[in-house]
């Protein structure tokens, strides 16, 4: 098949058309490491927005009729346009995002397996028959779809964060609305609407939306028609997210923000640990949920796992991600970047001591690396999203542990010891959705449970929990026998 040229999908997709948004605002998207415009769109308005959601709702109640080998061919299909159009959708990668080659390999590997996940879920939209107290009844319990699904993605890893819910709410039977954000609408969004279009998903069942939030308010979840909103973001807009969810009755599904620590024992592999810490704080320049933002390191190996991880990270090269060697490229915006400097100032301010210091160059943050960090410090506590690291010393393993539960978030974790019984006992202590012994805190497997606790999110998603996620039951009883009611 022909190669698909994304870097065009500069428009909205609704009712199966490539159209213009009808609101008076103009969006660039930016490449964030050279500032071009790719491309620039008109908006969304509230308008259209409407008309999304009322497409997915008509086309949705025949999708679900749909027989499931034809469904799950959808998906087979989009997984074999991402292999045809491998090296163009890597480039959009690194255009948009600013991701290296080796974030854009690693992120259309995770929507390949997400596909491949996504396939098997017609076949199993499973129901149950139960017994029934009542003679002569049958109790059938249905899984069906929820109807139409919201769905509101990040900047960071846009392709998969949006394809992560949208493959499942489709593959599950329901319509999807999907709003990328504002800086990343190719990735996240129409390239996404592209692949199902050429994979022969029908028309109208999913509808891509960009658009900026002072255009459209909260319509975007207060619209009557979804009856679910999967959000993947912040902690700050995830909780006004929930909010108005909550009010209208909405079931919602919140991925928010980590404060990941990564704890290396006095018996780990300490080269082993310095790379997974290494590789969990700098891939795609520290822009990520399960970032290990925080290294608890035991004070009997502390000074020779410092000196081994200064010595790695200076290795890393930063620059241009187009060039295939470099490790870090651009943050997302020069917001990100603001916020960034704002909070490294902080940590000197509050006596932390940053042994590798690198300069901001554009929207490239160098490498920080914080040692003497206490966890009453700012830097401890906020999530970090860019190349800077906090190291932080413990004096025992309880301590390590009792340090890494303190934030208020709880997404992933890791632990480094060579006794993994004990890792296993101690990550059961700590207060996370997720944590791994001897590996990094960056893990998304399709078939297992994804999600934090705390203000790291509301939900399970992946596999079976994605399955519970985007489908309802539906109870029909039978009364085979005739019933006698009390008193007619
Ligand atoms: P963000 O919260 O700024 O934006 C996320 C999305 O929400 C964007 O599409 C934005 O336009 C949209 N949005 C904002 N207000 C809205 C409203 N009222 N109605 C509808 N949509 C609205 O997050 P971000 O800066 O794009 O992403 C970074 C954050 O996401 C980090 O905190 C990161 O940890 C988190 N994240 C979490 C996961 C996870 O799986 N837990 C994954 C990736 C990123």
């Amino acid at each position: 098949m022909a190669v698909l040229n994304f870097k065009t999908l500069n428009s909205q997709y609704i009712n199966g058309e490539w159209r213009e948004g009808s609101s008076s605002l103009t969006i660039e998207n930016k490449n964030p490491y050279n500032g071009e415009v790719i491309a620039s769109y008109k908006a969304a308005s509230l308008e259209d927005l409407d008309a999304a959601y009322k497409s997915s709702e008509v086309v949705q109640k025949q999708w679900a009729k749909t027989n499931p080998i034809i469904q799950r061919n959808v998906f087979d299909q989009a997984y074999n346009i991402i292999e045809e159009n491998h090296e163009a959708i890597v480039d959009v990668i690194i255009d948009e995002i600013g991701g290296t080659r080796l974030k854009a390999e690693f992120e259309i590997g995770l929507v390949q397996n997400m596909l491949k996940e996504a396939a098997s879920l017609p076949m199993r939209m499973n129901g149950s028959i139960l017994p029934s107290p009542i003679d002569g009844k049958e109790n059938r319990v249905y899984r069906v779809p929820v109807g139409v699904v919201g769905v509101i993605s990040p900047f960071n890893f846009p392709f998969f964060l949006s394809m992560k819910s949208v493959a499942p709410a489709l593959a599950t039977g329901n319509g999807v609305v999907l709003k990328p954000h504002e800086h990343t609408p190719i990735t996240g969004g129409t390239m996404i609407a592209k692949i199902f279009e050429s994979a022969g998903l029908p028309k109208g069942l999913l509808n891509v939306i960009t658009t900026e939030i002072s255009e459209i308010g909260d319509s975007f979840v207060e619209h009557p028609i979804p009856r679910a909103i999967s959000f993947t973001g912040s902690t700050r807009t995830g909780k006004h997210i929930g909010e108005v969810a909550g009010r209208n009755l909405k079931e919602v599904h919140l991925e928010l923000g980590g404060n990941s620590a990564l704890v290396v024992l006095k018996d780990a592999d300490i080269d082993l640990a310095v790379s997974a810490a290494v590789f969990s704080r700098f891939t795609h320049q520290g822009q990520i949920c399960m970032s290990a933002n925080r290294l608890i390191i035991h004070e009997a190996i502390y000074d020779e796992f410092v000196e081994k991880y200064v010595s790695k990270v200076s290795t890393l090269t930063c620059g241009n991600p187009k060039d295939s060697s470099t490790i870090i490229g651009p943050l997302i915006n020069e917001r990100q970047v603001q916020t960034t400097v704002a909070l490294i100032e902080k940590g000197i301010e509050e006596g932390a001591n940053p042994i590798i210091k690198g300069n901001v160059i554009g929207n490239i943050v160098e490498p920080v690396v914080f040692t003497e960090v206490t966890p009453d410090m700012t830097i401890a506590n906020e999530e970090f999203f860019a190349p800077v690291i906090s190291i932080m010393k413990a004096s025992s393993d309880e301590e390590a542990i009792s340090i890494a539960n303190q934030t208020p978030y709880g997404l992933s974790g890791a632990i480094h010891t060579r006794n993994v019984e004990r890792g296993a006992e101690l990550a059961k202590l700590m207060d996370t959705g997720m944590i791994h012994i001897n590996d990094g805190t960056i893990n998304d497997e399709p078939n297992v449970a994804f999600g934090g606790v705390k203000n790291s999110g509301v939900g399970r998603l992946n596999g079976e929990w994605s399955l519970d996620a985007f489908t309802t039951t539906k109870w029909i009883s039978i009364q085979h026998e005739k019933r006698s009611y009390p008193y007619s």
